[in-house]
This record gives structure tokens, sequence and C-alpha cells, in this order.
């Protein structure tokens, strides 16, 4: 998106559609992340007015060290370059570069009951992972909501487990609409969640204690990162949990790691081939983990060379950055100003 198109979006072009999306610089991005979001989200930037941006507010729930947030921060700036991302087409920024986000927040808890966010599925989830139960994480989905908002989002890609955050967000819309805006002149469109659902979740690299294939997620450890290569990337691969079926026997392809991931790779007549081949006497798990590795090593060999040609130009990195925050900031302090003028901030 040009600058002067960016200036030219007044809160009240509501009608169109304004794309919204965070991503958590909380640790290495994964194939999940990748198939379950990232890819969905190269693709949308080209279409549609949007703002990408790397949510480290949130990501103090669970990392609370300075050096290890600064490096992950970059780390998908660096990502999002590699795999596509044009700043030219759309905005990608830091969240605390933008402090509306955190400010509307702050409005936003006081229309928020406690009781609704203490029945939050992805907040017990958290807790059942080990994370602490402080205020942060507690008000995660507010923040959240701050965050869409702010731009006067009308579309959030999401996966399916954060359908019931933008629920909350679009009740907070429509209660702020309520409680403060007068008559019909609304401030906030209320936003669709645009469930990412066109691949299933992606499996992990182990098993969960029934021996059944669990979602990858960094809080299990058991991921194969987007930018993992050489010894490291085969080792997670060659790695891969499986049942242990005798080389003479036909492998089951359902419910198999490795036949799972092969086929977010795979097209139809490759899936095919390769399913032919799990009956076959002479073709093992070790085979189908080498074809998985080199689709990988495949997939992202062109995102790995320009990334890391992009490790050496970190100033341009942060150029991205830094005119990202500048042109969403904009938008985000047009829509703050009514919103002090609604609440009455302003005296
Ligand atoms: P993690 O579980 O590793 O902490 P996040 O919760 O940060 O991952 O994931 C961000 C988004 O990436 C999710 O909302 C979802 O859209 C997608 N995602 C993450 N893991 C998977 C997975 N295993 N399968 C499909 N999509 C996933």
């Amino acid at each position: 998106m040009s600058e002067s198109q960016a200036a030219q979006q007044a809160p009240d072009a509501a009608e169109s559609t304004v794309v919204v999306s965070g991503i958590q610089p909380s640790g290495a991005l994964h194939l999940g992340n990748y198939f379950g979001a990232i890819r969905q989200h190269i693709e949308l930037h080209r279409k549609h007015e949007a703002y990408f941006f790397i949510v480290n507010y949130h990501a103090l729930t669970s990392v609370q060290d300075a050096e290890v947030l600064r490096e992950h921060t970059l780390n998908v700036a660096l990502d999002y370059l590699a795999l596509g991302f044009d700043p030219d087409e759309a905005c990608l920024f830091v969240q605390s570069d933008v402090p509306e986000h955190t400010e509307l927040a702050w409005i936003l808890y006081n229309l928020t009951p406690v009781s609704r966010l203490e029945k939050g599925v992805s907040y017990k989830e958290k807790i059942a992972q080990g994370l602490a139960p402080n205020a942060g994480l507690l008000n995660y989905p507010v923040l959240q909501a701050a965050d869409i908002l702010i731009y006067g989002g009308t579309r959030v890609p999401v996966g399916a487990d954060q359908k019931q955050h933008i629920e909350i967000t679009r009740d907070l819309a429509r209660r702020f609409n309520r409680v403060y805006a007068e008559g019909d002149d609304p401030v906030f469109p209320v936003p669709e969640a645009h469930i990412l659902n066109d691949v299933a979740v992606v499996p992990g690299t182990d098993r969960d204690d029934q021996g059944r294939p669990r979602k990858m997620s960094k809080s299990y450890g058991n991921t194969i990162g987007i930018f993992d290569e050489g010894e490291a990337l085969k080792d997670k691969v060659m790695g891969i949990t499986t049942d242990s079926v005798p080389l003479a026997d036909p492998m089951p392809t359902e419910g198999d790691n490795v036949f799972s991931l092969i086929k977010l790779f795979a097209d139809d007549e490759k899936q095919n081939e390769i399913a032919e081949k799990y009956r076959h006497s002479d073709y093992g798990y070790g085979h189908a983990k080498k074809e998985l590795l080199a689709m990988i090593e495949d997939e992202f060999a062109e995102a790995r060379a320009r990334r890391k040609e992009l490790e050496q130009r970190p100033d341009y990195v942060r150029d991205v950055l830094r005119e990202g925050a500048q042109q969403a900031r904009r938008r985000a302090k047009r829509y703050m100003e009514r919103v002090r003028e609604a609440v009455g901030l302003n005296y």
C-alpha cells in the first residue's frame, strides 16, 4: 500500500476490507504456523489493505528475557520478508511501535467482564501448559481486540483455535459502539473472523500418550522450523515417531505423522504415488522420511536463500518495520482520536 493510500484511509472507510493479523514472536516459526497461517497471510496481504504486526506485547506472557524477545521479533520480520511479504503491498511492523494498541486496550478493559476472560479456552490451555496465570495472560484477548479495532479491521485471518478471541473482539466493538457511539455513527466496524481452515492441524514429530499424532506446537517441543536446515532438519525429520511395521509389511498412511506431513507438500498425483509405495514391501518409514526431507528442503530453498541475504541487511529490515509502523500509526491515531472524543478523554 502506498503512503498516500494509507493517509487517505479515513476511519469511516470501514466498508472496504481491512485485513488485520498479529504474529507472536515467541519462538522460531514452524511448519504448523506456515501451513496454518503464514501462507494465507502472504496471499492475503497482496489482495487487500492489510496490517500485519509482530505482537511483542503479547509475547511478554511467555518471553521474559529482553535479548530473546528482540531476537524473536526480528526473526519473525525476516521470516515474513523471506517468505514473500512485500512491504510495498501492506504494512509489516512491530506492535509496540504503535502505542495506540495499548492505549485502546485500557479503554476496552473497562468494557470486559472478567468472568468472560476466565472462561477463555486459550487462557485455560496456556495455564495447563504451565504459563503463569497473570493479568497479562488473562487480558490477552482484550489487547488482541484493540489490535484489530485500532485499524477498523473488518477481516481477521486466524486459525480455528482463535475463533473465540475474535468473538470477544466482536462483542467489544458492539459494546463500545452501544455505550459510547451516538445513534447510527458507530466508531468500530464489527470484524469477521476469516478462519484459515483449508489445512487440517499439522502434526508434530511425536505422538501423545495414547500413540496418536498431536498438533505441532512450540509448547510441545515437537516442531520442524520453516528455516531449519542441514543436520538439524535431517535429525528432526528422521526422528519423527512412527509405528513399528516390519519392512515387508504394508504401512498404514492413515494416522501416520510422516504421510500427513508429506500431504502438505505433495500434489494429488505425488500423494497417490507415495501412498502406493506405502503398500510395497521394499519401502519403509526411512524412505518416506527421506522423501519428506527433500520436499521440505525444496519448498523453502528460495525463501532460505532470501533470508540469508536479508540477514546481511539488518538496516533494511529495521527500515521496513519503521516505515510500516509510521503508516499504520497514522490510521491508528485517527481511530484513537474518535475514541478519545467518544469516551470523553479530551477535555
Ligand atoms: P504454537 O502452538 O506453536 O504456540 P501459535 O499458537 O503461535 O503456535 O500459532 C499461531 C497460528 O499458527 C495459529 O493460530 C494457527 O493458525 C497456526 N498454527 C499453529 N500450529 C499449527 C498446527 N500445528 N497446525 C495448523 N495450524 C497451526
